[in-house]
């Protein structure tokens, strides 16, 4: 992010969209767009932008793109999709920049087969194998041969059948993945749509269908881990034969990389909304009946809301009900509640919205995300945390986890950022953490502290790493994640790393 000069928010720039102005300059026109059209406006005072086949005006958005002028400038004059979606892919550019809209691009005739070559690029699944990008050529002479130039695919192992009995339809899923669980299997079914998404690694297997008969709203989800088999058992409503489980939608039975797959939202309830501190609450939500959602430690969801008319987006990050003393492997989430940690900016565009929903209200909520894997805790005798602010919120489930289930753990020390006193979440809950397990320590530093603060005082830097940044032993294996705002990650992750620290012994949490 870059700072916007004044009157540039995101606010300020849907008041604009909504103030029928002519953004494109075209007077409402919508038109076709060429290659060599779209290319000759490629200067910041007259930009256009091709995203998902839609060309876009972008010139009158320039000072208000939160990443500033010469991040979109990368793309003027061209196909930015790859671009936008490498960088933000949640959020809805068709809605933000509506009223920009030019065009659609024009569909480039096809050109004539060279030669005796044809080429072609088809999207296949051969028996196990299913192919993302497949190109071949097709060689004419007399007869017909197949030469394959490029295969970019991966072995399925994923397969699904479904069975009924009088009362109950039992989809399976047989992934063969060892290690299944139920962070791995996310579950929607409403209306008669069933929706289930398994994360095996990298790639996401769908299945999505419109079910051929009514079920009750309840779903059950049995996980046999160690083979990898994966029930989803639904209730029927009428005790009727079912022909078939249902219609297919377009991405039912697909095996695709997970950062290609669509994020799909379900409408969640808003059930209590507590005081953290002056500035930051903590969100109760409830999953609707019909779904099995449970976010990852170190995993974000993203809530959309549409605010005057333009659909939002932004990404949050789970935490538990309150931090548990316990250390209980029984999970402290019922599978029914999210718990999110928020603080509300008296300007911020999307908490304000948020702050001003009622219990009762209902806000989407996206599948989970996000980088962090569980297993580079595993391995680790010494676990440091760096949080600014509310980069504590990754930190609250990590640090359930890691007293819980880690067992080679040793130290765990969390070092905690903030501004003044009363801006420190869970600073009780931490303390008395602190005191009742030996393993934990928490450090509280503050850039902005009143005169009577006894604590420590400052603001990241090479010394107050150096002096609280310490391994338990000298070759002890030592992970540190650090999560904040972003010139403060990015300058802790470069202190870190001057420090002598590789760059696998440090995890930093961004979007
Ligand atoms: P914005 O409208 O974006 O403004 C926020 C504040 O910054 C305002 O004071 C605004 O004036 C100022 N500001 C914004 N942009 C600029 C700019 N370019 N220049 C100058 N000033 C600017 N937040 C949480 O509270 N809890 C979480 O659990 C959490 N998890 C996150 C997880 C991830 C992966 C990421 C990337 C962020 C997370 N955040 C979290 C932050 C959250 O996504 C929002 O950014 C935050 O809530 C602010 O949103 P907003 O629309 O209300 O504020
Ligand atoms: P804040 O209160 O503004 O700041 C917290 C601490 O960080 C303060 O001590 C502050 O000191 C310091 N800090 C702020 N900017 C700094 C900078 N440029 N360099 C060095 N130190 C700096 O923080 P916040 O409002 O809660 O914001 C938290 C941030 O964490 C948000 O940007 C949010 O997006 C991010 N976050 C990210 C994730 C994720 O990626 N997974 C999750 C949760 C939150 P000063 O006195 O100098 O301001």
């Amino acid at each position: 992010q870059v700072p916007l000069k004044p009157g540039r928010s995101l606010m300020d720039w849907i008041r604009l969209t909504k103030s029928g102005k002519d953004l494109t300059g075209l007077k409402g026109r919508l038109i076709e767009v060429t290659e060599d059209e779209l290319a000759k406006h490629n200067k910041k005072e007259d930009c256009w932008i091709c995203i998902r086949g839609f060309v876009y005006n972008v010139t009158p958005y320039m000072e208000y793109h939160p990443g500033g002028e010469d991040e979109l400038m990368k793309a003027a004059g061209t196909d930015g999709t790859d671009l936008f979606d490498q960088v933000h892919r949640w959020v809805n550019y068709e809605s933000m920049l509506k009223e920009c809209l030019v065009g659609r691009m024009a569909v480039k005739p096809v050109a004539a087969p060279k030669e005796d070559h044809i080429l072609l690029r088809l999207h296949l699944k051969i028996e196990e194998v299913n192919v993302h990008v497949f190109e071949y050529r097709i060689k004419y002479r007399g007869k017909m041969r197949i030469t394959v130039l490029c295969f970019c695919g991966r072995r399925v192992s994923v397969c699904y059948d479904w069975f009924q009995t009088d009362s109950l339809i039992t989809v399976v899923i047989y992934t063969k993945q060892k290690d299944m669980n139920a962070e791995l299997v996310i579950v929607d079914c409403q209306d008669k749509r069933l929706r289930g998404e398994i994360i095996v690694d990298d790639y996401s297997y769908l299945i999505e269908v419109d079910l051929d008969h009514a079920v009750s709203e309840e779903v059950a989800v049995n996980i046999a881990e160690k083979i990898g088999k994966v029930e989803i058992i639904l209730k029927k409503k009428d005790n009727i034969h079912w022909k078939t489980l249902g219609q297919p939608w377009r991405c039912h039975n697909t095996f695709i990389k997970r950062t290609d797959r669509e994020l799909f939202y379900r409408k969640c309830k808003l059930v209590s909304k507590t005081e953290v501190t002056h500035d930051t609450k903590l969100f109760c939500l409830m999953l609707p009946k019909g779904t099995h959602l449970r976010v990852p430690t170190g995993q974000h969801v993203y809530l959309k809301q549409t605010i005057t008319g333009t659909e939002a987006v932004k990404p949050y990050t789970p935490v538990l009900p309150f931090l548990p003393l316990d250390f209980q492997e029984t999970s402290h989430h019922d599978g029914v509640h999210i718990y999110l940690m928020i603080k509300i900016y008296s300007c911020g565009l999307f908490t304000q919205a948020l702050d001003h929903l009622q219990i009762g209200d209902y806000i989407s909520v996206s599948n989970p995300e996000g980088n962090f894997k569980k297993s580079k805790v595993q391995g680790s005798e010494d676990l440091i945390l760096l949080a600014g602010g509310t980069g504590f919120t990754p930190m609250v489930k990590l640090l359930n986890f890691a007293l819980t289930e880690v067992s080679c753990l040793r130290t765990v020390k969390l070092i905690f950022f903030n501004k003044t006193e009363n801006d420190i979440l869970w600073r009780n809950q931490l303390e008395q953490l602190a005191l009742k397990d030996e393993r934990f320590e928490v450090q509280f530093i503050l850039s902005q502290p009143t005169k009577d603060w006894v604590g420590k005082q400052g603001k990241i830097s090479s010394s107050l790493l150096s002096e609280f940044v310490k391994r338990s032993r000298k070759d002890s294996k030592v992970l540190i994640c650090i999560c904040g705002p972003t010139p403060f990650t990015e300058q802790g992750v470069q202190y870190l790393k001057d420090l002598g620290y590789s760059q696998e012994e440090i995890h930093a949490f961004t979007a």
